[in-house]
């Protein structure tokens, strides 16, 4: 056989190979294109410059002006190159952990009134009952401060009906764990978000950890799937704004990227998530864990039906507990099906992501005062200082908003080099001048960190000027039109 024989047959088995990867991605709906390796491993400087994506990917070349993959031809969106990567999260145990098997199921006792089925009240009665608990470790509400957390050891039925429900605030409820333990409690049943399940864990497997050398302590840990928490006053401010107040609140709840307050009076406040972020718990932007990865039984409500939970059974105490639930009428299940699991899978990657972006949730708020610097004549950049700062790729500007007060600007540094001293230059112009304007100097900028100017909007005006300079000139330079960002505004609604 002659050499070009042999290359032609390598070629072809190796695309035969190709094609099937691709299609059991299309089979799975996971067809992530290049575009997102992009955003998420290279753009965010995660990349370890390995090749494995342009090694077997036709279409990708290394640059060698960037070092970066670069496409030199049509991407299909296939997904392959993202699944190569060895920075890309993408199998199952990497982004919801070992479990044993999943189930949508809810509790049978009707005087349960759950978050969603009622599951984590229905095993923890269940403890209760069988006398596999001594008592149980709950988040109530507070009677004097309506909706704030009160971590509490409880034996009793009646306050274990009490605490079912989700209150989106951190609550410390090692406390009462550690509490109950000095006072001769053995056997525990425990629910918490990840990060309390990881205290838990900690204590338990580390080799100075308490949970550990105090060999009496049993403890059953029922984890919640939890996405974000916010601050308790944080959140009072927020209804105060809307006119409301936590008196007013019958139940909150997360549901696909809103969240909403449910009133007594019947009505909702609902805002994006996303809306919400200046009053969530820092800890939650370094948080890659969505569905309780080291507990015995993790619960969440995506991917089930309303009034329905998600259980993930992960030890064999856990799957015991369950079923002996089941068996003795507490709960009804049955298992999740696989399109259903997509849900939480997709949920936990957009989760494990902040990995990936991790610097650039470091966000910094300035806030402008008005009028602080006169320039009174607008001088745009050149078109020069603008293609060659555009080559530097130092700077990109993220997002534009605005609201009835302010507008925002979010920019990146995207050079992947810290950059020092860069003077931030926003004003507002109207007719070629600038009304008002207002100057920063950032002392340190670290690469890929995000900083977001809140400027206060001037009288009838129409755009606003933002000019980032280093020391060798200009990198950023954009003008806003308070019009278009409007109409952008409307078609996506
Ligand atoms: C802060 C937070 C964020 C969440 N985010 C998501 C999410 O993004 N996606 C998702 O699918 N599910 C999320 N959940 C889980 C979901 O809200 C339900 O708790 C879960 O589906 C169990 O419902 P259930 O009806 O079976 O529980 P229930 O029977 O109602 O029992 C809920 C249990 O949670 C305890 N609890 C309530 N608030 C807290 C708290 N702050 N800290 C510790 N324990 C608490 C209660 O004491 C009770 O024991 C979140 C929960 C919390 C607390
Ligand atoms: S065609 Fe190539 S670059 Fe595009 S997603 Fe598939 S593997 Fe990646
Ligand atoms: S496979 Fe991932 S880490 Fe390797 S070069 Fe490509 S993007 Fe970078
Ligand atoms: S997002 Fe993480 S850190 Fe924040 S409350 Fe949930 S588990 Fe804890």
């Amino acid at each position: 056989m002659s050499n070009t024989e042999d290359t032609e047959k390598e070629t072809e088995s190796y695309l035969e190979s190709f094609k099937y990867a691709g299609k059991r991605l299309e089979a799975e709906e996971r067809k992530d294109s290049f575009g997102k390796l992009m955003r998420e491993i290279v753009d965010s400087g995660v990349c370890t410059k390995c090749s494995a994506c342009v090694a077997t990917c036709d279409v990708l070349i290394w640059d060698p002006i960037t070092d970066r993959p670069k496409l030199s031809g049509k991407c299909t969106g296939c997904g392959i190159c993202y699944n190569q990567c060895p920075r890309t999260i993408t199998t199952i145990p990497g982004l919801i952990g070992e479990y044993k098997a999943a189930f949508t199921a809810k509790a049978t006792n009707t005087e349960i009134k759950g978050q969603d089925g009622g599951v984590v009240t229905a095993l923890l009665l269940y403890g209760l009952d069988s006398k596999l608990f001594d008592g149980v470790i709950v988040t109530l509400k507070s009677k004097e401060e309506p909706w704030k957390p009160i971590p509490k050891y409880v034996t009793s039925k009646e306050e274990l009906l009490e605490s079912s429900g989700s209150i989106y605030c951190h609550s410390q409820t090692v406390i009462p764990l550690i509490d109950s333990l000095r006072k001769g409690a053995h056997s525990i049943g425990f629910v918490g978000t990840p990060c309390n399940i990881d205290s838990v864990d900690k204590m338990q497997k580390s080799p100075f950890g308490l949970l550990k050398l105090f060999m009496r302590a049993n403890i059953f840990k029922i984890g919640l799937f939890c996405m974000d928490s916010f601050s308790y006053e944080g959140l009072s401010g927020f209804l105060a704004d809307n006119n409301s107040s936590w008196n007013n609140v019958q139940k909150c709840s997360i549901s696909k990227g809103k969240f909403i307050f449910h009133l007594k009076n019947g009505e909702e406040i609902v805002r994006k998530v996303h809306a919400l972020n200046r009053y969530k718990s820092s800890s939650c932007y370094y948080c890659t864990d969505l569905t309780s990865e080291h507990s015995d039984i993790s619960v969440g409500s995506v991917g089930s039906a309303d009034g329905y939970s998600t259980v993930l059974i992960r030890t064999g105490l856990g799957w015991e507990l369950f079923q002996d639930a089941i068996d003795n009428g507490y709960i009804e299940a049955k298992p999740l099906e696989r399109g259903k699991l997509r849900f939480v899978l997709n949920l936990a990657k957009m989760k494990k992501q902040s990995l990936y972006t991790i610097k650039s949730r470091r966000k910094f708020v300035y806030q402008a005062p008005q009028e602080v610097v006169e320039r009174p004549k607008y001088e745009p950049a050149t078109k020069d200082d603008i293609i060659k700062a555009a080559a530097r790729k130092m700077v990109k500007l993220v997002k534009t908003d605005l609201d009835n007060k302010f507008i925002r600007f979010i920019v990146t540094n995207s050079s992947g080099e810290t950059l020092d001293n860069v003077k931030v230059h926003i004003a507002s112009v109207q007719d070629f001048f600038e009304v008002a304007s207002w100057e920063t100097n950032i002392k340190v900028w670290y690469p890929f960190e995000e900083l977001e100017f809140e400027y206060p909007r001037t009288k009838d005006d129409t755009e606003y000027l933002i000019q980032l300079n280093d020391y060798k000139g200009l990198v950023l330079s954009r003008v806003a039109n308070i019009q278009k960002i409007l109409e952008k505004k409307q078609a996506k609604k």
